[in-house]
C-alpha cells in the first residue's frame, strides 16, 4: 500500500506552511451541490475557469433540471456550453454521466455518497465515461465533505519538482499518496495552492525559481534563474 513517510510527510508540511504564509488559505470558486459540481469540473476540462463559468451559467439558466440536460438533443447543448471549448466531447460526458446516476440511483442527486466510505465514493464515481480520479476528487474535496487531493497537471508537475512524492509515481498512484497525509482537512486549500504556484512561477517549460515562495525547500535539479 502506498503511504507518505515522514520524509515526505515533513517536506509537505514545509510547502504547506509556506504557501498558506504565501498565498493566505484559498477558498473554492463556490460551494455547489456535487452534481453541480460534477458538470462544472466536466465543463472545465481544458479551458479558463472564466470560460467555465460562463458555460455553467448558460447551461443553468437555459435548463431547468439536469433532467432536461439529460435528455435534450446534444446539438443544442452544444451550442449552450460552446464558449467551455470541446463541446463535441464534454457533452456526451456530461449527457452520460447525468444517464448514469439516474439509471443507478434513480434520480440525479449525488448526496447519498456522503454515506459511503471514500473509497466506495471514488470506485462509484470514476465508473463514470469521463470521469477520472481528479474529477471524482473535487467533487470529493469541495461538495461532499470527504478526503480527496485531486491531482491534475499542475499539481502533478509542481509536486514532483518540489519532491512531495517519488518522482516516477503515476498520477493515479498520486491520488492515493497523497490521501495517506496526516492532514486531511488541509488537502482542498493545499491542492489550490499548488495549483496557484504551478500557475505563478513552475511553468513547465520555463519555471521562475529565482521568485518562487518555496525554491529553499525545492529539489528540482534543473531550476531555472534566469528571466
Ligand atoms: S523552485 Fe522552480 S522548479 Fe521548484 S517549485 Fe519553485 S518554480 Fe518550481
Amino acid at each position: 500500500m502506498l503511504s507518505i513517510n515522514p520524509y515526505y510527510q515533513d517536506r509537505l508540511d514545509r510547502v504547506e506552511a509556506r504557501l498558506d504564509a504565501f498565498y493566505g488559505i484559498p477558498e473554492w470558486h463556490e460551494f455547489l451541490p456535487a452534481v453541480d459540481e460534477l458538470v462544472c469540473t466536466i465543463l472545465s476540462q481544458n479551458t479558463n475557469d472564466i470560460n467555465r463559468d460562463k458555460a455553467f451559467d448558460n447551461l443553468k439558466q437555459t435548463f431547468s433540471s439536469w433532467e432536461a440536460v439529460r435528455d435534450v438533443d446534444p446539438e443544442e447543448l452544444m451550442q449552450v456550453i460552446r464558449v467551455a471549448g470541446l463541446a463535441n466531447q464534454k457533452v456526451p460526458n456530461i449527457q452520460a454521466a447525468l444517464r448514469f446516476i439516474s439509471d443507478e440511483h434513480g434520480e440525479i442527486d449525488l448526496d447519498w455518497l456522503k454515506e459511503r466510505s471514500p473509497q466506495e465514493t471514488m470506485d462509484w464515481l470514476t465508473q463514470m465515461k469521463g470521469v477520472g480520479m481528479k474529477t471524482a476528487s473535487i467533487v470529493m474535496v469541495f461538495s461532499l465533505d470527504m478526503p480527496a487531493f485531486p491531482v491534475d497537471t499542475h499539481v502533478y508537475r509542481v509536486s514532483g519538482r518540489l519532491g512531495l512524492r517519488p518522482e516516477k509515481m503515476s498520477i493515479e498512484n498520486a491520488h492515493k499518496w497523497f490521501l495517506t497525509s496526516n492532514r486531511p482537512e488541509s488537502f482542498g486549500p493545499l491542492h489550490l495552492n499548488i495549483i496557484s504556484l504551478g500557475r505563478d512561477f513552475c511553468h513547465a517549460r520555463k519555471p521562475n525559481c529565482r521568485e518562487c515562495p518555496v525554491e529553499d525547500i525545492c529539489e528540482y535539479p534543473d531550476k531555472n534563474f534566469g528571466n
